[in-house]
């Protein structure tokens, strides 16, 4: 029988995970450096979780979800996204009792029931920070500043979008005219926009369909009804981003598909003629922690996904070459000296190099083939000569260059590979 992964789903091969690994890393240290904690969080939750925080109205909840019923009736869903988890996980943590700010990062798998297209699976996964207890710009600024270094760290080419959504008071206000333009339009929405109008006419802005976004292009902006709080912070963060020297848009169309965000959102956009789209979003979410049933504390947050990163870095030829070569590669002449490679194997990787030694039995022709192919930087023969006088020949694959060695003795091999590959 023959078996496939799930559509939506891939394997990721060893000379793949090097490049995630050397994002994951990279990730990882900036948020070290911004002493941002790492998380990790179910990967599965109540699916009340994802409505009350996510949004009942949006795509994400309407149509992507992966939700079951577990044995006992429990109601579950695969998490579509990290925010919603860490906020209620801080939330039954009592995290709130800890000193704020609460600098959060994650590295997450996520599920989303979605059309499947070129780096567009229904398990992907994000990376993203969470930073709670802060209503300050300093801190959406901090935020965007992190994941800005973040890419300037991986040479990406891209450019910050911002806008604000405002608070429930601006946006309150703002609805309504939303809905007064949008009425007149109702017979030329989309099915989905039509139920929207009257529950969160919000969410029109953002719909994909085209008839819709014709009909958006003119609709009122929030940015323009703000009120005075709400600009002010807007404006500071903007100040912020120049005095960092972070280039940005003001782009009024952003409003991020999530009901939580407040106030700032902002995309990360790659720079690449061809390749333009959005490679990061995030924004700020006063009220998400009190709409999950805790108390009143500001967060401000972004993710990005990470298969589209890697697609973006390699458009941009941002990719750094990561094969990994063995430093030795020990064949044997004789199966009794076996033991012998083992036993020298075990040594030289308890000081740190990376040896393979010929375990498939194969002729010693198969297995310099082998090394060769493995790219080993040294290749040293072991058999009944080797094993008798204790002394054999190391090779250097590239130079052809060939030192008589102690081989019995680790240390005195492990210099010579050490010295000549710190040379390199
Ligand atoms: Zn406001
Ligand atoms: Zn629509």
């Amino acid at each position: 029988m023959l078996y496939n992964a799930p559509r939506g789903t891939r394997d990721i091969l060893p000379d793949e995970t090097r490049l995630w690994q050397y994002v994951e890393d990279k990730f990882r240290s900036v948020c070290d450096r911004f002493a941002y904690e790492e998380i990790r969080i179910p990967t599965f939750e109540h699916t009340e979780v994802f409505l009350r925080s996510v949004g009942e109205t949006t795509d994400v909840v309407q149509k992507e979800m992966y939700t079951f019923d577990d044995k006992s009736g429990r109601s579950l869903t695969l998490r579509p996204e990290g925010t919603a988890g860490v906020a209620r996980s801080f939330i039954e943590q009592g995290m709130s009792s800890n000193p704020y700010p609460v600098r959060l990062y994650y590295l997450l798998n996520l599920f989303r029931y979605e059309r499947v297209g070129k780096g567009r699976y229904r398990e992907f996964n994000q990376f993203g920070v969470e930073a709670f207890g802060s209503g300050e710009p300093d801190m959406d600024a901090e935020v965007i500043a992190l994941a800005d270094l973040f890419f300037a760290e991986l040479g990406l080419k891209r450019r910050l979008h911002i806008n604000s959504i405002g608070c429930p008071e601006c946006r309150g206000e703002y609805q309504k005219l939303l809905y007064e333009y949008y009425l007149p339009h109702a017979a030329e929405l989309c099915p989905d926009c039509q139920q929207r109008l009257e529950r969160n006419p919000l969410r029109l802005i953002d719909c994909k369909v085209e008839s819709c976004r014709a009909i958006s292009r003119s609709a009122p902006r929030l940015l323009d009804y703000l009120d005075e709080d709400c600009r002010a912070h807007f404006d500071r963060v903007l100040e912020f981003l120049r005095s960092l020297g972070i280039e940005y848009t003001i782009d009024k169309d952003i409003v991020r598909g999530l009901d939580y965000y407040t106030k700032t959102v902002f995309e990360f956009v790659s720079e690449n003629v061809g390749t333009q789209g959005t490679i990061c979003g995030g924004g700020r979410y006063d009220t998400l922690i009190e709409t999950m049933g805790g108390e009143e504390v500001p967060g401000v947050g972004f993710a990005l996904g990470v298969e589209r990163l890697l697609m973006e870095l390699e458009a941009q030829g941002c990719l750094p070459e990561l094969a990994q070569y063995p430093d030795l590669f020990i064949a044997l002449q004789t199966e009794a000296a076996g033991a012998a490679a083992a036993g020298l194997a075990l040594e030289l990787r308890r000081r740190g190099l990376r040896v393979v030694s010929e375990v498939c039995g194969r002729s010693l022709r198969a297995q310099l083939k082998q090394a060769d192919r493995s790219a080993a930087r040294w290749v040293l023969v072991l058999g009944g000569n080797e094993l008798e006088t204790g002394t054999a020949e190391l090779r250097q694959m590239e130079s052809g260059e060939r030192l008589t060695v102690n081989w019995c003795d680790a240390a005195a091999v492990w210099q010579e590979i050490k010295e000549n590959k710190d040379a390199n």
